[in-house]
């Protein structure tokens, strides 16, 4: 640890004012702090949607295969909607199908069983 003490120094009272002061508010000037426009798209990361079952050209979904419908089936025990998983509309039928196969013989929960 430092030992020494230091009262007061003069610091900050005998200096004289040298050269010029800056203004504190300046005018606005051409580029400084301001974002580039035109980018208004970047909150999240756009990632490519596709749909997980035409891209592993999954043509039944298995009802049984609860590690694939878990990923779309909230904590909450509900599906997921199609426009955050980007599940194309027929697969996504088949998929609640199976999800509900699946909750019928209590592999997965019931939506509105949270909380
Ligand atoms: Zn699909």
């Amino acid at each position: 640890m430092a030992d020494e003490t230091r009262t007061s120094e003069s610091s900050s009272g005998d200096r004289p004012d040298r050269g010029e002061r800056r203004p504190s508010s300046r005018p606005g000037g051409p580029g400084g702090s301001r974002e580039g426009g035109g980018g208004a798209g970047r909150k999240y990361f756009r990632r490519k949607k596709v749909c997980k079952f035409c891209v592993e050209k999954i043509e039944a979904i298995n009802y049984k295969d609860i590690r694939l419908l878990a990923q779309f089936v909230a904590e909450s025990g509900r599906i997921v909607p199609r426009r955050l998983t980007g599940v194309c509309t027929p697969h996504q039928r088949r998929l609640s199908l199976a999800i509900k196969q699946a909750r019928n013989i209590a592999l997965l929960p019931f939506s509105g069983r949270a909380a």
